[in-house]
């Protein structure tokens, strides 16, 4: 066993936070920038996963989730870091694995420029977690297929360019029904909701996706039909590894910033960080950090091996991790910079409303635990 970097990761990750802290700057507090998106793709960040011949960089999961780290460190935009690891990871990933030679040279070398953004869906209106309970239909004929029905709280939908649908192309078949297509944004039929106001990540843009009478070739189908429950599965054991990787990193610059304030700020006499209380709520955000982040370098360690026993266990325990330690340290921060914490300007108060929604996004906190409990043959 071996803990440490290998020297080319040391400088994968040295060189992605000097590039995060010169290049993504100080966060606008508002929607996405597209100049900071194209930032990202002119580094080769938006081909992370993506084959070289297509134009990434390929790398596997250890070394993506060692990207993903350092930019949450070195961004304080987490909403852009976010938006990137949705195309990467939920987009880009299913495409390399699944995609048919011609999806893949048409696709990937657009998504790996970062000239196209992609979305993945599969939450509707009224199947979020029970995502076989889905009712957009995928009817074949003659070859080719019609979709309908619509999704919900796609990320990037509003800005993408394509769109990675799930629809149910064998009614009452649950999960073995479900199967994944390719849309291109301008495909008649297709129409998106504005995008939604919310509590975190809100310069990640997310949206509807309607699908009306949408026709689409042979060719759109991703995979083969009743393969989108595996596709869905296999987009998750990377996202639930290498996307949490980015608030690894916010977890250690919140540490930074609360070491530093707790030295500086003085309280009955002295720095605050001399009061035990203050002490041992700084000690159990570092503990926190460190077993979350041992959890999903494994798990990211283990993808790398390919499809191993428990893989789907360790992703899901590398997710609740890290979601929730992102959380209880988002408010023990608050706790430790006092009034300050709560005010914008001191940016502590924006992290925690970007972990909350950790705790739902890429299958909620309860449904991790199902996941986990279900390895051990229990729940
Ligand atoms: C920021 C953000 C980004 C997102 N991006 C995407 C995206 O890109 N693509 C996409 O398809 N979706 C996306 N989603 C949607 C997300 O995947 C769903 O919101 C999530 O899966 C939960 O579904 P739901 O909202 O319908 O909640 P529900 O499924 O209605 O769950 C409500 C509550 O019931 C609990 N619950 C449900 N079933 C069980 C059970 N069996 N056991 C225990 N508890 C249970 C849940 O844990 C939860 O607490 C995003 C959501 C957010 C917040």
């Amino acid at each position: 066993m071996d803990f440490d970097f290998s020297p080319e990761q040391r400088a994968l990750y040295d060189g992605t936070l000097d590039f995060a802290r010169k290049h993504l700057g100080e966060a606008p507090s508002g929607a996405f920038d597209r100049a900071r998106w194209d930032a990202l793709a002119g580094q080769g960040l938006c081909g992370l996963v993506s084959p070289e011949e297509h134009g990434g960089l390929g790398l596997g999961a250890l070394d993506s989730a060692i990207v993903m780290e350092a930019l949450g460190r070195g961004c304080t935009d987490t909403g852009l870091c976010f938006t990137l690891a949705a195309h990467l990871f939920a987009c880009s990933v299913p495409l390399v694995r699944y995609g048919s030679e011609e999806q893949k040279a048409r696709y990937l070398p657009r998504l790996a420029s970062g000239a196209w953004i992609a979305t993945h869906s599969i939450t509707e209106p009224d199947a979020g977690s029970d995502v076989g309970g889905m009712r957009t239909t995928a009817v074949e004929s003659d070859g080719s297929w019609l979709l309908n029905g619509s999704k919900s709280y796609a990320s990037n939908a509003p800005v993408a360019d394509l769109f990675l649908v799930h629809a149910m192309s064998r009614p009452g078949a649950g999960y073995l029904g479900i199967s994944a297509f390719l849309i291109e944004r301008d495909t008649p039929g297709l129409s998106l909701s504005q995008p939604y106001d919310k509590l975190g990540l809100r310069s990640s843009p997310i949206g509807d996706i309607f699908l009306e009478d949408v026709s689409l070739d042979a060719g759109a189908l991703l995979g083969s039909a009743g393969t989108g429950g595996s596709i869905f599965t296999h987009s998750m054991n990377w996202e639930r590894a290498c996307l949490f990787a980015l608030y690894v990193g916010m977890m250690d610059r919140q540490l930074d910033e609360v070491v530093a304030h707790a030295r500086s700020r003085k309280a009955f006499g002295k720095p605050i960080a001399k009061h035990q209380g203050v002490a041992f709520r700084v000690a159990d955000m570092k503990l926190r950090l460190e077993a979350a982040r041992l959890l999903l370098y494994r798990a990211a360690w283990r993808l790398d091996q390919g499809e191993v026993r428990g893989i789907s266990a360790d992703s899901a325990m590398a997710k609740l991790a890290v979601g929730e330690a992102a959380v209880q340290s988002g408010l023990d921060a608050i706790a430790i910079f006092g009034g300050l914490g709560i005010m914008e300007e001191s940016g502590i108060a924006r992290m925690l409303r970007d972990a909350v929604p950790a705790t739902i996004f890429s299958g909620t906190a309860e449904m991790q635990r199902n996941v986990i409990a279900r390895d051990l043959g229990v729940g």
